[in-house]
């Protein structure tokens, strides 16, 4: 089932020259007011250590909710927000939102449960993700250590100003992953050099690791390296209890997929943490089937 749906084309076919002047139903201005107008959402997915059955952490995911109650999907929007820079008032407050949800965790009985937070690489590019970063934690009284930044992996991370932002952004405590690792630009020179705690391998890689052997030596070789660089190895997009087992086998204990949870609404998020026992990963799955 696809809970989105794409609201709005991303661009007009014909260019330019048949927009409204005040550009009303054009994406792009709806995205513009969206912010004032309180229609984003953050969405929650746990990230699992399958060795011990417990949520070691969540992703926050943007959500746009549209007046008649749907939700778009990230995909369908970002690259806007990201083309016309609206991407840099949005960020800020995704940052916000999930610094100030993860600060209430840590008073509601989910101490010590870090939050993830996607960052675009555009966002880079203004120079002033640190004081963004800064200015969510220091609004929410969040602790440093339990914010984590997700990058994708992309050209940007070989400039050596972003390399920066993110070395000064980890000297605050503050942790740094690497979105999608694998599937789009690798600079494996580059990742020896980069501040970063976390690669998250992209779920591609879970494709049929089950049948398929070279599959599960690409993974291999990957939750290897990431060993051996000192990075933790997370798995995204476990949808199997299968999977999972294999991961477990080849030393990947962390985890999300919708085996677990898809990402759900912060109440939602909090009550099903709240209720989790860690009961073991294998038996996870089957005995929460009903939820
Ligand atoms: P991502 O950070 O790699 O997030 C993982 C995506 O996979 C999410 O899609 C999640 O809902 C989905 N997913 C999780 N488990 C499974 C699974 O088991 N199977 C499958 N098929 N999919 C699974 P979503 O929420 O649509 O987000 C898509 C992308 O949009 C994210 O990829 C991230 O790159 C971007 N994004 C999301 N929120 C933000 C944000 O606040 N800021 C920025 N800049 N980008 C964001
Ligand atoms: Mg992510
Ligand atoms: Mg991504
Ligand atoms: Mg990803």
């Amino acid at each position: 089932c696809m809970p989105f749906r794409t609201a709005f084309p991303l661009r007009s076919a014909s260019g330019t020259a048949s927009l409204p002047d005040d550009h009303e139903d054009t994406l792009r201005g709806r995205l513009s007011r969206a912010g004032a107008r309180g229609e984003f959402r953050l969405h929650y997915q746990p990230r699992i250590d399958i060795d011990t059955g417990r949520i070691v952490s969540a992703e926050a995911l943007l959500r746009w909710q549209q007046p008649d109650g749907s939700l778009v999907a990230p995909d369908d929007f970002i690259p806007e927000a990201e083309e016309t820079g609206l991407i840099r008032s949005i960020g800020a407050w995704v940052l916000e939102a999930a610094c100030r949800d993860c600060r209430r965790w840590q008073q509601i009985g989910l101490a010590g449960l870090p939050v993830s937070v996607n960052v675009s690489a555009v966002q880079f590019r203004w120079g002033d993700l640190e004081s963004v970063v800064e200015g969510a934690l220091l609004g929410s009284g969040l602790d440093p250590a339990l914010l984590e930044i997700e990058l994708t992996e992309s050209r940007a991370l070989e400039d050596s100003d972003t390399g920066g932002q993110i070395a000064r952004i980890a000297a605050t405590g503050v942790r740094v992953a690497i979105d999608d690792f694998g599937k789009g630009y690798s600079n494996l020179a580059r990742l020896g050099e980069l501040d970063i705690q976390t690669l998250k391998i992209d779920r591609f890689f879970l494709h049929n690791i089950e049948e398929d052997d070279k599959g599960l030596a690409l993974l291999e070789a990957i939750v290897g390296l990431t060993r051996r660089l000192g990075l933790e190895a997370v798995a995204e997009g476990v949808e199997t209890p299968a999977a999972a087992a294999r991961l477990a086998m080849i030393g990947c204990s962390r985890a999300q997929g919708y085996l677990w949870s898809k990402p759900l609404p912060p109440r939602e998020f909090e009550h099903f943490a709240l209720a989790w026992e860690p009961l073991g990963a294998m038996d996870m799955p089957k005995k929460r089937a009903g939820r």
